[in-house]
């Protein structure tokens, strides 16, 4: 992508510039488009998506990643408004759809807005195998990581387009790009392997509270590293690397996500 104005960019970095509070780490993070100006466009964006694709309804794997999809949406509420963050999610407009696609791939927008293909699902196999994946996705939504995965450069290009409320081409496919829509390997950009540690840590949190075991968390992996063993490597698996570092973490983590979740009065971990 060339960036043809630089004296524009540099002046919607000062109009964008400003910090959001990761929830789970305390920690400030950069925001350089607000979720005021992300969130519609997210919105949009989704809808688009599903217009483009066959979404599944009416079949028990649809009804189950709705199921499951509400439940770690509440758990993330209950989780933010007992830790002082409550009205972080006021703005957001959950949302969870299974979409006909072989990919092994799922992703949630900024502002809760969740698809799951239905190359996921054999993977998944079950309601907590599910709930891995939408706690991890969910927990990248909840930390605005997809807005550090875009270079600062590439952000006030959005930026400078959800301002003038026209969004080029362009700058929807560097959307799409950075949030995860895109389906094929190697357009959809990595997140940072710290990210995906926080992802894993939180997602574990989220699903325990959603009253899953989150010992089920490292044997999804398990099943994710045995599948990327073939000849085509999964796609989700081209975004979210698996080793055996993050399964011995999620096994060592289980059991303080219990924890956790039993100060919700949770104390049966469905697997
Ligand atoms: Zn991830």
């Amino acid at each position: 992508m060339k960036i043809r104005n630089y004296s524009i960019v540099l002046a919607m970095l000062f109009v964008f510039v400003s910090c959001n509070q990761n929830p789970f780490t305390g920690k400030n993070t950069l925001a350089l488009v607000p979720n005021s100006q992300i969130l519609p466009m997210a919105f949009e964006q989704y809808d688009q998506f599903l217009k483009e694709h066959q979404v599944v309804t009416g079949t028990p794997d649809a009804r189950m990643v709705k199921e499951v999809g509400q439940k770690i949406a509440t758990a993330a509420e209950r989780y933010l408004n007992a830790n002082g963050y409550q009205g972080y999610l006021k703005d957001y407009k959950w949302e969870y759809n299974l979409v006909k696609d072989d990919a092994v791939n799922a992703w949630c927008m900024p502002g809760g807005k969740i698809v799951v293909y239905t190359g996921l699902m054999p993977i998944a196999q079950d309601e907590a195998g599910l709930a891995v994946v939408m706690g991890h996705e969910v927990a990248h939504a909840l930390a605005n990581h997809g807005q550090q995965r875009m270079s600062a450069g590439q952000l006030q290009q959005v930026g400078a387009a959800v301002g003038a409320a026209a969004i080029s081409n362009e700058n929807q496919q560097l959307f799409q790009t950075a949030y995860g829509l895109g389906t094929q390997v190697g357009v959809m950009l990595p997140f940072s392997r710290s990210h995906e540690t926080e992802a894993d840590k939180i997602g574990l949190t989220l699903m325990a509270i959603a009253g899953y075991d989150p010992d089920e968390a490292a044997k999804l992996w398990k099943r994710m590293k045995a599948k990327s063993g073939g000849q085509s490597q999964p796609e989700f698996l081209s975004t979210h690397p698996s080793n055996d570092t993050r399964i011995n973490n999620l096994q060592q983590w289980a059991a303080g996500a219990k924890a956790e979740a039993r100060k919700f009065g949770v104390t049966n971990f469905q697997s």
